[in-house]
């Protein structure tokens, strides 16, 4: 993401205002990556250069007409072409789980972006809202995965199926546990996968053989695969999603650390390139700290 400059004022009303006004007198230098303003506005967006083309573009009509004239208004604005964007692509924001027992939903994404953290938080809402989980400990490629998910599980009172022996195949785990939620009537099995770089193609094809093994124990299933975008990271995202999408077919987005300065606008570009709704959304460490997605207050924490 773009750092915040010490010339760049913190109010977006005043830096929106000043830098459309030159965009639209053709004062602003031509809007490419490369330039200075367009990165200003980009900051003060966050959402990305071509996402801040595309909508500052189709604005641009009403501010040379005069229908919007103050930086509120213009603010206003953007704020609702982005809120109508989100809200056109990716708006299945509920998780559809289907009607065969059990659901499954696999969590995959990079290292250290928070999937099993959100695995935890996933299982505790479920569990609240009244359904039997079982935790699949799949990530058989970093040591302590197993150990720390183990802890969510008992944190969150669910049971949870570990490899029964070091470097079992994430295949194999997360097939024994989706046999076990077939058999003993669980509600959801959450499967978390091995961290991963998505340029690394074997741990890409491991990922594909859960989602086979997966399939073949339960008709339709995995019903979910969520792909979870650490919200620190900015535009990576958009590389990750789609070699993620590509692979295994991603049906939604955890977006994680939304508690600290973050605010994630990046993936307003990578919902409107794929089409795949931000399901919930990642607000601290605690088994209470994962939210549905809500397009509205995100849009709100965006330009505030
Ligand atoms: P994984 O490697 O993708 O499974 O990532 P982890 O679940 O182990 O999370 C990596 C780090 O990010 C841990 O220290 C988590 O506590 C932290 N983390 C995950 N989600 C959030 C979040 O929403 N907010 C904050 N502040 N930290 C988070």
């Amino acid at each position: 993401m773009l750092k915040k400059s010490s010339q760049v004022s913190p109010k977006p009303e005043t830096t929106l205002l000043s830098l459309m006004n030159s965009y639209c007198t053709g004062t602003f230098l031509k809007p490419t990556v490369s330039s200075t303003n367009l990165k200003r506005l980009c900051w003060c967006l966050t959402l990305g250069p071509r996402i801040t083309i595309q909508i500052v573009e189709r604005l641009r009509e009403d501010i040379l007409a005069g229908k919007l004239k103050s930086g509120s208004e213009i603010k206003d604005a953007l704020k609702k072409s982005v809120l109508d964007l989100l809200e056109k692509k990716g708006n299945k924001t509920e998780l559809q789980l289907g009607f065969r027992k059990p659901a499954v939903i696999m969590i995959v994404g990079v290292n250290g972006g928070g999937k099993t953290t959100s695995l935890g938080k996933l299982a505790y809402r479920l569990k609240n809202e009244g359904a039997k989980i079982l935790m699949a400990a799949g990530d058989t490629f970093r040591a302590a995965a197993s150990d720390q998910l183990e802890i969510w599980a008992e944190r969150t009172g669910c049971e949870i199926v570990v490899a029964d022996k070091e470097k079992a195949k994430a295949s194999l785990v997360i097939s024994q546990a989706v046999k076990k939620g077939k058999e003993q009537e669980f509600d959801v099995v959450l499967c978390d996968t091995s961290g991963r770089l998505h340029t690394n193609y074997s741990l890409m094809e491991e990922l594909i053989a859960c989602k086979k093994a997966v399939g073949k124990i339960v008709r339709g299933a995995p019903n979910e695969i969520l792909l979870v975008l650490d919200g620190t990271t900015g535009l990576n995202m958009l590389p990750q999603a789609r070699e993620f999408n590509e692979v295994v077919g991603i049906t939604g987005f955890i977006l994680t650390k939304l508690d600290g300065s973050a605010r994630g606008g990046c993936v307003v570009s990578v919902v409107d390139e794929l089409g795949i709704p931000v399901k919930f959304v990642g607000v601290g460490e605690g088994v209470e700290d994962l939210q549905p997605f809500d397009a509205e207050a995100f849009v709100n924490a965006i330009f505030s």
